[in-house]
């Protein structure tokens, strides 16, 4: 047997650069506004929440900008990432598509997330921050700020979402390992917190309260600064290393995607993989067709409304133009906590809005049975974020399988799962539901839209 299985890139192919998007958009993204005025954010406003070089990169429209140094060293301890061609996989789908995946559970912290709180924390420490805050959800994004704060030396605080802190003590312990401070979220340490309390005091939390939290310790204190793990167009510019080596991987494969596969919770991995393949066909290369899978229960792409909305619940973030199913909505519980935030990406729903990308949304059993199944052939488990890019990918082979074609699938396989094997457990007790989301609660949240004149 010689297939080839694993392609795996030499050490000093590390990309040098990261891919900017904004330089190759045929038209410019809508710019974000102030919470307050509406009017348009100039960099000074965003300066007491991020140091002013991460904020010249969300505005910056040069194609390329470099890696430091320091980061590529750090970087060094799990990349370059490998990418696998599923041969097993496709034996068991018994299709004529060829698919590959690109394995971002590598890092240390298990996912893709490393690649931004990396530079994050760099870019930091060299503005002189003492203490950066952020949220966390299902633990992924506090985990890697944690890592990433304990090699710069930097202090983290995390607002872990309250049913997420009092579910998964495990986040918490790998947090508190790397030194990291971790709260359950809604907390008495900040005026909104206290504020939500006060209404309810058995709050479960959500990333919306949670993320105002972060912010206000941020803007209310000189030596700290915010860092947020997806949404803004400079993690999503971090994350494309994903896609910019699996371009070259690719190559090595004697292949091209035809279609290009990836999970949106806040979009950052979905564009780490994607944007590299999206820009070089806005250049005049090849042009994938991009699919972002999402969760049927908090689907912002396929039925949200593409307007300006708030970032968070207390409304202290910017306004942005995203797909949002409104700030206040709550998705039914499902068990990828990574992808529950109620907007998405600016960079991400602009694609959208362009054609340039297509959305579908599946329910979190199927995405299970996809996930099983790809471990059982592939062998790795895959986080339940990723199982809905699994899915996604299964479901274009089995289409390339009707149609008699032989596509090249890749797709990005952004973390492992060997924190969130309770889900796997109630998946095979026949515990895990599919649960709507409430159309009248839908309904309400983006009745409470901001008004925003389009002039802007
Ligand atoms: C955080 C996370 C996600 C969702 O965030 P994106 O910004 O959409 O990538 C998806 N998968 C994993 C493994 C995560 O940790």
């Amino acid at each position: 047997m010689s297939k080839q299985l694993k392609f795996l890139l030499p050490e000093e192919s590390i990309p040098r650069r990261w891919y900017n998007i904004q330089a190759d958009l045929p038209v410019p993204l809508p710019p974000p506004l102030h919470p307050g005025t509406h009017q348009p954010l100039g960099p000074d406003d965003l300066a007491p929440l991020f140091p002013m070089e991460l904020i010249m990169q969300e505005v910056s429209t040069e194609r390329e900008i470099d890696i430091p140094e320091p980061v590529r060293d750090i970087y060094r301890l799990w990349r370059p990432a490998p990418l696998f061609r599923a041969h097993a996989l496709e034996k068991a789908l018994g299709t004529p598509a060829k698919i590959f995946y690109k394995y971002e559970g590598v890092s240390p912290a298990g996912s893709h997330k490393p690649n931004t709180a990396i530079p994050q924390a760099f870019y930091n420490k060299q503005a002189g921050v003492k203490r950066l805050t952020t949220e966390t959800g299902a633990g992924q994004w506090g985990t890697s700020l944690s890592f990433a704060g304990s090699l710069f030396d930097i202090d983290v605080t995390v607002f872990q979402v309250r049913v997420s802190y009092d579910q998964k003590p495990y986040r918490r312990a790998v947090m508190e390992t790397y030194g990291a401070k971790c709260l359950p979220s809604p907390s008495n340490e900040t005026n909104y917190g206290r504020s939500v309390l006060a209404g309810r005091p058995d709050h479960p939390g959500s990333l919306g309260i949670a993320i105002s939290e972060a912010v206000e310790i941020a803007a209310t204190n000189d030596d700290t600064k915010y860092a947020l793990g997806s949404v803004l167009n400079h993690v999503l510019m971090h994350q494309t290393i994903v896609g910019i080596e699996s371009m070259e991987q690719m190559a090595m494969a004697d292949a091209y995607p035809d279609v290009i596969v990836g999970c949106t919770g806040g979009g950052s991995n979905f564009a780490g993989i994607a944007f590299p393949f999206i820009g070089a066909g806005l250049r005049g290369g090849p042009k994938p067709r991009i699919v972002a899978v999402e969760p049927a229960a908090c689907p912002s792409l396929t039925r949200g409304k593409y307007a300006y909305d708030f970032g968070d619940t207390g409304h202290m973030a910017p306004l942005t133009k995203m797909h949002t199913l409104g700030s206040t909505f709550t998705p039914p519980g499902f068990h990828a906590g990574g992808l529950r935030y109620h907007g998405m990406a600016p960079l991400v729903s602009h694609l959208k809005e362009l054609g340039l990308i297509e959305a579908t949304a599946y329910h979190q059993t199927e995405c299970f049975a996809a996930g099983v199944l790809f471990a059982r052939h592939e062998g790795i488990v895959p986080a339940p974020e990723a199982n809905h890019a699994v899915k996604g990918a299964i479901e274009e082979a089995l289409r390339c399988k009707r149609e008699g074609k032989s596509e090249v699938i890749l797709f990005n396989l952004c973390g492992h799962g060997h924190f969130d094997m309770a889900a796997y457990s109630a998946y095979f007790a026949g515990n895990l539901k599919d649960e709507n989301y409430s159309e009248a609660e839908l309904a309400m949240a983006l009745a409470g839209l901001p008004s925003v004149s389009e002039a802007a």
